[in-house]
């Protein structure tokens, strides 16, 4: 059946460009976008997204609330800023991927890629515990714990299997095991992190 160019998965476009008016307000402006795909293009991980990245942005300039905070996109973009770097426009089309994740979070959405969620909530804890340095054990254990898969890997042998490839990248120096050095600016860096978590 032929789509009509007033829907996208088979929902009809709603009109609003309320999403487009915020995303200026975080400094994540979208209107220049002239749709060149230059973004898409690069993008390694088009084969995971249920819309691309051109198609993300284009849908935010229309208003497509709904269509984009639901997306798996930008919970599959790993953030290399691919796009970012290859827009002639100078559009952030990895910050506004960052933006949306955020934003359906606070509105409740359901999170297409769990374990993704789960992750970047204990890459952030591990950035606040070493006071603005990330120490890569204490993220995995975090994330370990997190994904809700420890006891599971545990009975399987997956765990020692990961425990051993974490040694051997360690004995590689591919693996930090010892903790970075404390900033001197840990202090700011915690204000930063309670004041995001009072926002509303
Ligand atoms: S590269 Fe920039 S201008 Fe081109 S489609 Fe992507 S966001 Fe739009
Ligand atoms: S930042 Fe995200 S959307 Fe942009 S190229 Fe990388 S993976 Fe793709």
């Amino acid at each position: 059946m032929e789509t009509s160019h007033t829907e996208i998965g088979g929902e009809a476009l709603k009109p609003g460009f309320a999403l487009a008016a915020r995303l200026r307000e975080a400094h994540l402006a979208v209107d220049a976008c002239y749709q060149c795909k230059k973004c898409s293009s690069g993008c390694p991980l088009t084969f995971a997204m249920d819309l691309l990245p051109d198609q993300v942005i284009r849908l935010a300039l229309l208003g497509q609330e709904d269509l984009v905070l639901r997306a798996t996109t930008p919970w599959v973009c790993s953030s290399c800023e691919t796009c970012t770097t290859r827009c002639p426009n100078g559009i952030d089309i990895a910050g506004v991927m960052d933006w949306l994740k955020e934003e359906a979070l606070r509105r409740g959405y359901a999170v297409p890629q769990e374990q993704v969620s789960r992750f970047h909530q204990s890459f952030l804890e591990a950035v606040r515990l070493g006071g603005g340095r990330l120490s890569e054990p204490l993220l995995l254990g975090l994330y370990s714990i997190k994904s809700g898969k420890t006891l599971e890997k545990l009975k399987s042998g997956e765990l020692k299997e990961e425990i051993l490839l974490g040694w051997e990248l360690a004995r590689r120096g591919r693996l930090r095991l010892r903790p970075p050095k404390r900033l001197k600016g840990a202090p700011e860096i915690a204000r930063m992190f309670q004041a995001a978590q009072e926002r509303p």
